[in-house]
């Protein structure tokens, strides 16, 4: 109605452009009406580019002032929402190559002044004169109570927003939104998607586009819940590489067929480099850590040969008639030497349980037997302090279990060594209960109770970690490098157990744990137990049989020559594989081989050995080493040998070792 007022006139407004001009044709009356009318009234060239006159509406609906629109005409166009601007344009085309009865009716939406999105109705009119276009006239109205609605609010955030946003027909392939943002991302004109709907899929890096369809929603199953997911690269046009991750959700028509689909893509490129440089810095540090291990494992392995030949040469002595300071001071070597021992044993273990190299055994074991050994092992240490050590099993655990009994051994007697160590008076207690217990399983717990001096409850947190020593390094009473306790934990934790402690300071501390066993099938294998040693007076061992020591290194040779002689071997030495192989083998009862030899590796020299036997007589050989991984051990057993002397050599082993394979 309005806007036929506005034609009539304009009908009698000359073809010209001057706002003046046209307020004084409208008469004051009519001017005043729409001058201050809420809607927005506006005259327009005929191109759509430039405003003859707009009411102040303008202002209060759109918040850009009228002389703001008059000098720069374009802002409005440029507010209209990006899936709009196309449409409105084109309609403005269309329209300006229409009839002279046509009218322009617009539904758009645009993004105020301040930011709000608001939907508004487009309704103008051509005037001609001459049947020439001479101007546009129409009005902007406000579609009901559109500024507030919640969708404008999403409209506006995902125009703003630097997630690209889209909406595709899946039956058509249109793309019917896609937001700003892909301009941007993309480096591409939205423009061309709308005719080449796969055009973004040009800029897929060439790499990643073999395992990236160009269609999203492949991979969507109607009954479940929908998100497809995936992650690329795009290669942009300036040559930039951008990492997105791009999800899609499909969307449904009122018969449940999946008709379209909705997106989002992402630029994650911050997040995957940042990803990379921390997997590079774990990859690093996991270097560093396996170079250190290494390190370590040489340094225990290079530290037992000297070790070797002084608790070797300590233990030769001790068997020669000596005075009693010369006793003590002997004394105060292989205490010592062993010390050193326990310690490169605990680095060695340590590191082998880091780099995962620490093998678990499954024998059976008479449980019984092994804690009561135990105890009697640890017994000399308890006395030295007047210690009460003792132990108790409860009835219901099992005696034959399968598990490893040297871990085992390990464990408690780290922890009864430490209960030792920590205590000055009192009492010692090692005690196992059977927590559960079924045909085939049981779960034991093993507490060791001691009257020590306690751990504050501060400390108590970090007490299984690693290096971790309660006393400072300037004020120590206890000797140790805090190793012991993490090795217990990585043991048990990898035979899948756990640990606890609960202590009070000055009255004592309690170290479990728990750990499952096999039971054994007592109708199957008949029992292995670990070798029982020390009921028999070694001292007095003496074997007439002769022995073929392979080693290198002068001081083991001594060491090993002199101990053997002792027990009554007569010893002959080969210095290097090839000296080995040219020794008569059978005239030994037994050879043992160092398995790092200058020439050939032991494993070698023994291939060598069992090929020249063939048929005739086999010659027990054990290998002779300072440190043995498990898979070594089992490459010695499968090269021919029959047994593993671990350096330093304990003479207490030697002679069960000769006594098994010589006597
Ligand atoms: P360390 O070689 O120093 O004994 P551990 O790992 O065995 O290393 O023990 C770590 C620390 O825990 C020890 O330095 C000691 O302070 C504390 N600790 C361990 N066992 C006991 C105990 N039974 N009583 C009191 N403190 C203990």
């Amino acid at each position: 109605m309005i806007t036929q007022h506005l034609h009539q006139w304009y009908e009698k407004l000359a073809a010209t452009n001057k706002t003046k001009k046209i307020r004084q044709q409208l008469g004051p009356v009519f001017y005043q009406f729409v001058q201050h009318h809420e809607n927005i009234y506006w005259i327009r060239s005929p191109d759509f580019l430039e405003y003859y006159y707009i009411n102040s509406a303008v202002e209060k609906l759109l918040g850009w002032t009228r002389e703001e629109l008059y000098q720069y005409p374009e802002i409005w166009i440029d507010a209209i929402v990006l899936h709009d601007r196309e449409k409105v344009k084109k309609a403005f085309l269309d329209f300006l190559h229409g009839s002279e009865k046509k009218s322009l009716n617009l539904d758009y939406s645009l993004v105020t002044a301040s930011g709000k999105i608001i939907s508004l109705k487009d309704n103008a009119v051509p005037i001609f004169k001459e049947k020439q276009c001479v101007a546009i006239i129409g009005t902007t109205l406000p579609v009901d109570g559109s500024s507030n609605h919640a969708s404008e609010f999403f409209r506006y955030f995902i125009e703003k927003s630097n997630t690209v946003f889209w909406i595709k027909n899946l039956k058509n392939n249109d793309q019917i939104y896609i937001n700003s943002a892909y301009e941007k991302l993309w480096g591409l004109s939205s423009e061309r998607l709308k005719t080449h709907p796969d055009s973004w899929y040009e800029m897929v890096h060439p790499e990643d586009k073999p395992h990236v369809s160009k269609a999203p929603l492949l991979e969507f199953d109607k009954d479940s819940e929908h998100t497809c997911s995936r992650q690329y690269r795009i290669l942009k046009p300036d040559g930039k590489v951008r990492w997105i991750h791009e999800k899609s959700y499909p969307v449904f028509s009122n018969t449940g067929e999946i008709s379209g689909c909705a997106g989002i893509a992402e630029d994650i490129t911050e997040d995957v480099l940042r990803e990379k440089e921390l997997r590079q810095a774990k990859e690093t540090a996991e270097k560093a850590n396996q170079a250190k291990s290494d390190f370590l494992a040489m340094m225990s392995h290079e530290l037992r040969t000297p070790l070797n030949a002084i608790l070797g040469m300590a233990q030769i002595l001790n068997q020669s008639k000596l005075n009693r300071d010369q006793e003590g001071q002997l004394e105060v070597i292989t205490q010592a030497g062993n010390h050193l021992l326990a310690l490169l044993n605990d680095i060695l273990d340590f590191t082998k349980l880091e780099v995962g190299k620490l093998k678990f055994e499954d024998e059976n074991l008479n449980l019984y037997a092994l804690i009561e050994k135990l105890i009697s092992d640890i017994m000399p240490q308890a006395k030295k302090k007047n210690l009460a050590l003792s132990y108790f099993i409860e009835r219901d655990v099992a005696q034959y279990v399968i598990s490893d009994a040297k871990r085992i051994q390990q464990i408690l007697t780290n922890l009864l060594s430490n209960a030792i160590k920590y205590t000055e008076k009192g009492h010692v207690k090692l005690k196992i209960t059977c927590l559960q217990r079924n045909n085939t399983e049981t779960t034991l717990c093993f507490t060791v109770e001691d009257s020590g001096i306690g751990i504050e409850k501060t400390k108590i947190d970090g007490i299984f970690r690693r290096f971790q020593q309660i006393e400072s390094l300037y004020q120590r009473t206890h000797d140790g490098v805090g190793l012991g306790l993490a090795i217990v934990k990585e043991l048990v934790d990898r035979m899948g157990g756990s640990t606890a402690v609960s202590s009070e300071l000055g009255v004592g501390s309690q170290f479990s744990c728990i750990l499952p066993f096999m039971l054994q099938n007592m109708g199957s294998e008949p029992l292995k137990l670990s070798p029982s040693k020390g009921l028999e007076n070694i001292q007095e061992c003496k074997f007439n049989v002769t022995v073929l020591i392979v080693e290198d290194n002068k001081i083991n040779q001594k060491i090993a020559k002199m101990m053997l002689e002792h027990i009554g071997c007569k010893v002959e030495v080969a210095e290097n594989a090839e000296q080995a192989l040219n020794k008569n083998h059978l005239k030994y009862d037994l050879i043992f081989m160092d398995l790092g030899l200058p020439d050939m590796d032991g494993f070698q020299a023994v291939q060598h050995i069992r090929l020249k036997e063939c048929s005739g007589k086999r010659i027990p050989i054990v290998a002779m080493t300072a440190h043995i991984f498990s898979h070594d051990k089992e490459r010695c057993f499968e090269v021919g040998m029959d047994d593993v002397l671990l350096k330093p050599i304990m003479r207490d082993e030697l002679v069960a070792i000769v006594r098994r394979w010589a006597a």
